[in-house]
């Protein structure tokens, strides 16, 4: 797509990251996005480098802290799409009090976290994501904490649109991650990524045996109280758009809300640049 930047992955062969990025790029494209008015930003771990690797504006900012770029970008102009990527070490450990006050605004944007329970650029620790027993370098008998569990905190935090995916799986993947991105408000999905490098244990072939698809169920998403059974049922690896509330305002369009923007024109990344320079 127009989304793929001339830059070679540097991600290990069979790394579930390739199809977290392919499906980003085509929900951006199937919603009519191009690379002038899309802006990706990123953290740290085998997920940030996804800005080098797509065509758009991109930046690639520190540790857990993705988040607050992304909501400063998007509202210093509204007209970009803005998606932020990271993973669960990133999104979830030090990241973790961001994603619960982004989930609360509800800024008009999207969020793709690469799930594969295991912090694999510092080469095999044990992460938010990871089971109790998961046996690593740094957990020789697990972790012994259960799991955190994303979508729970999500949804405690007062998220409009919670999803979940399964990278291998191209067609659905991209479907969720465009929902995502036509969400009015924040777009959340945990996309499970393996990483066939450090993880053996949430591998293809566990997810592809384990996965339930949403679409398959009788679930409605508008359903607060079934989307939350479903989060806290805690022993289902369910795949699709889990939570949605269509009356979402994102925070930028409430009332009393003073954004004037009038002065930035269409598809100018440069106002948000200026603003993003400003942060270092
Ligand atoms: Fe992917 Fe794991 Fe390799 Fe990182 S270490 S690129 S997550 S397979």
């Amino acid at each position: 797509t127009d989304f793929k930047s001339d830059k070679q992955p540097t991600w290990c062969p069979g790394c579930g990251d390739f199809g977290t990025m392919n499906g980003m790029m085509k929900a951006l494209a199937e919603t009519g996005n191009d690379p002038d008015n899309t802006f990706v930003v990123a953290g740290i771990g085998c997920s940030g480098k996804i800005g080098t690797y797509m065509h758009s504006y991109a930046l690639h900012g520190v540790h857990g802290r993705a988040l607050p770029v992304g909501i400063g970008v998007k509202l210093a102009n509204p007209n970009l799409e803005v998606m932020v990527a990271g993973g669960d070490g990133d999104g979830y450990s030090i990241g973790a009090g961001h994603f619960v006050h982004a989930v609360r605004r509800n800024v008009d944007m999207s969020y793709v976290v690469m799930d594969n329970r295991i912090y694999g650029l510092t080469k095999g620790q044990a992460s938010p994501t990871s089971r109790q027993d998961f046996e690593t370098s740094t957990t020789p008998e697990g972790p012994q904490m259960p799991p955190v569990n994303p979508l729970a905190l999500a949804l405690a935090s007062g998220a409009t649109f919670i999803a979940q995916s399964f990278s291998s799986d191209a067609q659905r993947h991209a479907e969720i991650i465009q929902k995502a991105v036509e969400h009015d408000g924040f777009g959340f999905v945990n996309t499970y990524s393996p990483c066939v490098t450090f993880n053996d244990v949430d591998t293809y072939d566990y997810f592809r045996d384990s996965i339930v698809d949403l679409d398959e169920e009788d679930h409605d998403p508008h359903d607060r109280e079934a989307a939350k059974q479903k989060i806290l049922e805690g022993d289902k690896e369910y795949m699709g758009v889990i939570y949605q509330d269509d009356d979402s305002v994102p925070w930028e369009k409430r009332e009393g809300i003073d954004q004037d923007m009038s002065d930035i024109p269409d598809g100018a990344p440069e106002d948000a640049m200026d603003l993003v320079r400003e942060f270092y």
